[in-house]
């Protein structure tokens, strides 16, 4: 059975393990979001900016 994979470059969608000679990302992911994690991550990483600037001011 083949999973669809996406290219995080193009966006398109493709059987293949990479594209744009970049590695496809699967177009299924588990139940976690890993979106979300990252998302989370995001978010601490600015408001921990915003805190060093401030302090910096
Ligand atoms: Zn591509």
């Amino acid at each position: 059975m083949k999973r669809m994979k996406r290219c995080r470059s193009c966006g398109k969608y493709t059987l293949k393990p990479d594209c744009c000679g970049q590695q496809a990302t699967t177009a299924h992911p588990p139940k976690y979001s890993p979106q979300d994690k990252y998302a989370a991550y995001r978010r601490r990483e600015k408001y921990g900016e915003m805190e060093q600037s401030r302090v910096e001011k």
